[in-house]
This record gives structure tokens, sequence and C-alpha cells, in this order.
């Protein structure tokens, strides 16, 4: 898509003024750049506890207050070209000055695509194996070299997360290859692109249920496992896995986040048979053991955890390991 970035350098009064005037003209959507802010926001860095402050961040302080708005019109463009010009005008004829001193009032007009930078990514997104038989394919790639017994995945993950090449989906990956029991029925709690509920499938689970609290991450999971032909089998479906998701089978997996966990733990076992698994990844090393108090809490045996970088994943059995 391509539209026009326009940029307008004015003063930090001249903020509010530049704001009305492009809104008495119909520009309701604008994005301010203040120093001012970044000051305040750098001033409580104390109470707000950052660990870290970007460099581009303290680079903002240095700069003019601007603001900038974003539109595919041309028209729109004259438009503002023609009211900023007034007021430039207006403010050289001293209509402001001194505390109203509107600043510069410089306009640049820059055209933008975003056309190219938003499928950048799919460049790095190549076919790889991700756990011992199973191997992950982008939609748009090909993978020639699969062996005869390799189960393959496909997938397009649009704007939900699950490409497998995160280390937290791919050790989910390999400990359902390790040990889903074909026939099982598994829940996929937070099922993003509905990767893990795929993989499940394609392991020989009867039944999957993959929820998510993420609309387009629902939608998404249903393309793929439509083009993954596990639809007779998964299905995704809107939902948030602590409130009143029906379901009762013999594997739950949730990749989400320590924290995450931890909250939804508790109400884990009431979607699982006596010996079922839960495997819960998306863990940072050094909240391994906050996790796995949780998962001991809620009546859970520790059965096996793995670390990749700087995640784990912990394979859990409700009841005796
Ligand atoms: N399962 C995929 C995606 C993991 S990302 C993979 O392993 O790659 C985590 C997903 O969990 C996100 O899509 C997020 O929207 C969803 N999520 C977070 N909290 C949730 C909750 N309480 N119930 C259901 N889904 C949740």
């Amino acid at each position: 898509m391509k539209y026009y970035q326009i940029d307008i350098d004015t003063s930090e009064y001249g903020i509010e003024v530049v704001c009305a005037k492009l809104l008495a003209i119909g520009i309701e959507n604008t994005v301010v750049t203040d120093p001012a802010d970044i000051q305040e926001l750098m001033d409580k860095k104390e109470s707000y506890e950052w660990d870290y402050v970007e460099d581009d961040v303290v680079k903002g302080l240095q700069q003019t207050p601007m603001v900038t708005v974003y539109t595919e019109s041309e028209d729109e463009v004259e438009l503002i070209r023609d009211e900023i010009t007034q007021l430039a005008l207006a403010a050289y004829n001293g209509e402001f000055t001194g505390e109203m001193d509107l600043g510069p009032l410089n306009l640049r007009v820059s055209e933008q695509d975003d056309s190219q930078w938003k499928d950048k990514w799919k460049e790095y997104f190549k076919p790889f194996r991700v756990a011992e038989h199973i191997v992950i394919k982008p939609s748009w790639e090909e993978y020639p070299d699969l062996k005869p017994d390799d189960k393959l995945i496909e997938i397009d993950p649009g704007m939900a997360f699950g490409t497998g090449t995160h280390e937290t989906t791919s050790m989910c990956i390999q400990m359902l290859e390790k040990y889903l029991v074909p026939g099982q029925k598994v829940l996929d709690a937070g099922c993003g692109s509905g990767i893990l509920s795929i993989a499940a499938v394609l392991l020989g689970a009867s039944e999957v249920l993959g929820v998510d609290i993420d609309e387009t991450a629902v939608e998404v999971a249903r393309e793929n496992l439509t083009l993954n032909k596990v639809d007779h089998a998964a299905r995704a479906e809107y939902g948030d896995v602590t409130q009143g998701v029906e379901f009762q089978g013999d594997l739950v997996v949730a990749n989400l986040m320590a924290e995450l966990i931890c909250m939804i733990t508790p109400g884990i076992p009431q979607h699982l048979a006596e010996g079922g698994l839960y495997i819960t990844s998306g863990i940072l090393v050094e909240k391994e053991e906050m996790v796995k108090e949780a998962l001991e809490g809620a009546g859970f045996a520790i059965v096996e955890v793995m670390e990749k970088g700087e995640w784990c994943c912990i394979a859990a059995r409700k009841g005796e390991a």
C-alpha cells in the first residue's frame, strides 16, 4: 500500500494549534512527537523501575516537537499543505509570538510503500526439521527432502504467533512427539497459528480443541487447520482457557508465559483424566522454579524439563509421575 507521511515541525505550544487546525479540516488521526513527554517519562524512570531505555527514545529528546499525519490521499496532502502555509503566514504576521511561538512549521512530505517490508520476514522463514519426524514448511516454500515417515506441517502464521521457529514452540512439538499417544484427546490452550494443534493431529490425536483469546489467531488457526487437512479432527475456538472452556481429555499443551501459566494451571486438572499430561512452555529458565511450584501445587508431578537457549518446557502428569 502506498501512502504519504507528512511531518510538521512545530513547538511544544504549537502541537495543540497544529492539531486543532488539522482537526478543522477533518484530520483526526495525528501522531505527536513531543520531547517533553519523553523527558517526563525519563524523569519518572525510577518510579517506573525501567531496566533499559532504548537509544532511539533518548534521541527523541533532541527532536523538535512534531506532528505527523499519514494519508493515502494526495488531495489531503495538499489540503494540509495549504492549512499549514496559512498558519505559517499568520505566525509570520505576528499572530503567535512569545510563549505562543509555533516553531519552524516546516512541512515534509514523503511517499511510503509498506508492501515491501510487510512481507520481508517471509524471506527468513524457511522449511526446517522441528522434531525427529516433523518438518515445518511455510505455505509458500517447497521442501524436497521429506523422508517416508516424516510429517509435514504447512504454516502461514499471518498475524498470529507460531511459526515453530521459536524455541518454545519447537520444544512443545518435541514433547508432543515424545509423549502423545495416538487416539488421545488434546487441548491446545493459546493456539496462536494452530501449529501445535496440527502437530497433535499429525501425531495421531483423535480430537483437538485449540482455544485463543485473540480472534485473529482463531481465524488464522482455522485457515491453517484446513490448509493441513486436519480439520476433521481439530477445531479452533475463541475462548479464555481460565473461563469455562469445556474440554475433557488426555493432554493439555500451553505455550504461554510463565506468569500466565501459573495463572491458568489451577484450572487445568479439570480438563485432564488421571495420569493426563500437561506440557507447558514459554517459560524463561529463571522462572522454571516458579512454574514447577504452580504445577506441583495443582497436583501435577514433573516428568521432564527441556531447555533451549533461555527458554524451558515442562511436561507434568496429573497425579503420580
Ligand atoms: N501455541 C502457539 C502460540 C503460542 S502464543 C505456539 O506454541 O507457537 C500464545 C497464545 O496464547 C497467543 O495467541 C495468545 O493470544 C493466547 N492466550 C494468552 N492467554 C490466553 C488465555 N487465557 N486463554 C486462551 N488463549 C490465551
